[in-house]
């Protein structure tokens, strides 16, 4: 049974069966991902605790543990079931360096974090989103093709940074170019908020020395939506801070943005001109060709994934792809929207029923913008514009205000970062707090329930 005694590891098993040798699984580790990735990562794992069903993990910091959940996760529990079939979950704990095992207590277990439904898998590379699936067309070929020659030479291009409007495949093409070189090197991918988000809380946790350690040890650092630190000034310190370690050692780094670099809002002068120090590609908006081709694709991966025949003509595909915004994102839903439709009554649709189904949806997406909402927002409530944007808290503007947002939030495809900006620069969760305020009242409250139906009845005529 005490199969585990030659262990160096910090082992914690329970009494529960044994059957790990955690020497043989760590052997198995540095096989299958290759000594760089294990000497830096998973040598560090170590066997808590043993159950039949899961694992308890010690690992060494937050950020270590966010990074091996969001990279390796997967492939640790393909890897452990191979030495033990019945395992199906992982569970990760965060111990002291030094921690030794009698500080192990049972009550301590009730702070594992559960994987599971976590916040942390926010990190993963998408798997779809790669280079196979990204559509050519003469608005991206040169963005599509230096990120190919990235993956090729890595520094070459340093930094490769990538704009382009909402939906045009900017984290497309940053997924692809991480997917890519993942197996690699030290891929690190990250938006703009995420970082914040762990910056701050890194601050708050006094901890900002792991912070440091854990973002400049990549070989390749992919951030997406850097917009974001617009006007966040201490965040913009650290940017700064960690992009310059990164290209000291000669990591290559990729960044992706809505807007070109010296046309950044409130950014330091230094760091534009570091972004723009490297490449800068374009992205613009889909010709009709691209639009065609994309939706022929998409509609040929619905078909392999769910084994069905989706018959749409040459004309229904030319009107969607002509009726469409720029925006590859909406496109997409259009299509799935023809799709779900095609489906439910089961037949192929003609280029009549696709205009009667997409009456609305080309409705809506062409008419409301932010702007529009919270012009038709203030006159419904009969205030000045300048005083719904304001920073002033008093109920009879802050109703109004957060309903405006609620309905950018609903009725656009702006980001909830994109909508706190055109609310006089406030906060995400700001809006994240009044989406969740006003869907709660609209369902408590007659009178909310009324005046929001009315103003978007309003927006949708005009
Ligand atoms: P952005 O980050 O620029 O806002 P995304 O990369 O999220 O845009 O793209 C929006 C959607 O459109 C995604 O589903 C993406 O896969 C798809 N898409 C964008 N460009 C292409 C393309 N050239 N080929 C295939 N799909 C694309
Ligand atoms: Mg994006």
């Amino acid at each position: 049974m005490e199969k585990n005694t030659s262990k160096k590891h910090n082992v914690y098993t329970s009494e529960e069966e044994k059957t790990l040798n955690w020497n043989d699984v760590q052997t198995s580790f540095k096989e299958t991902f290759g000594s760089e990735v294990y000497n830096s990562w998973l040598q560090k794992i170590s066997l808590m605790k043993e159950y039949n069903d899961y694992l308890i993990l010690g690992v060494p910091t937050r950020f270590f543990r966010d990074w091996i959940v969001s990279r390796y996760l997967d492939k640790i529990l393909a890897k452990v079931k191979e030495f033990k079939l019945s395992l199906n979950r992982i569970e990760f704990k965060i111990i002291e360096e030094k921690q030794n095992q009698e500080l192990l207590k049972i009550n301590e277990l009730n702070k594992v974090t559960e994987i599971k439904d976590s916040i942390l898998n926010y990190n993963r590379l998408n798997p779809h989103l790669n280079f196979e699936n990204f559509v050519q067309g003469k608005s991206n070929d040169i963005a599509l093709s230096y990120s190919k020659k990235v993956c090729e030479h890595i520094s070459r291009y340093n930094p490769l940074y990538i704009c382009g409007g909402v939906g045009l495949g900017k984290t497309h093409l940053l997924n692809a170019i991480g997917l890519e070189l993942q197996n690699e090197n030290n891929v690190m991918y990250i938006s703009a908020e995420r970082f914040m988000y762990h910056f701050i809380k890194s601050i708050k946790k006094n901890d900002m020395v792991n912070f440091k350690d854990f973002f400049r040890k990549s070989s390749v650092f992919i951030i997406d939506d850097i917009q974001f630190i617009s006007g966040k000034e201490s965040l913009q310190e650290e940017f700064f801070h960690t992009f310059n370690s990164l290209m000291d050692k000669g990591s290559q780094i990729i960044i992706s943005c809505d807007r070109a670099p010296m046309k950044l809002d409130r950014v330091q002068d230094r760091i534009k001109s570091r972004l723009a120090g490297g490449l800068v590609v374009d992205i613009e908006s889909p010709d009709i060709e691209l639009k065609v081709k994309i939706l022929k694709k998409k509609i040929l991966e619905v078909q392999n994934q769910f084994k069905e025949n989706i018959v749409l003509s040459d004309e229904v595909i030319n009107y969607i792809a002509s009726e469409s915004k720029t925006n590859i994102r909406e496109l997409i839903g259009v299509l799935n929207r023809v799709i779900a439709f095609s489906r439910v009554h089961k037949k192929d649709l003609n280029i009549t029923d696709c205009k009667n189904i997409l009456k609305d949806v080309f409705n809506q997406i062409r008419v409301i913008t932010v702007d529009k909402i919270q012009n038709v927002v203030s006159n419904y409530f009969n205030i000045a514009l300048s005083e719904m944007l304001s920073q002033r808290r008093s109920r009879p503007l802050a109703r109004p205000r957060q309903i405006a947002m609620y309905l950018a939030k609903k009725m656009t495809s702006r980001s909830l970062p994109e909508i706190g900006r055109r609310f006089a620069n406030r906060d995400h969760t700001t809006v994240i707090h009044a989406v969740k305020t006003i869907t709660r009242l609209s369902h408590q409250d007659d009178e909310m329930k009324k005046n929001i139906a009315q103003i978007k009845s309003l927006l949708l005529e005009q």
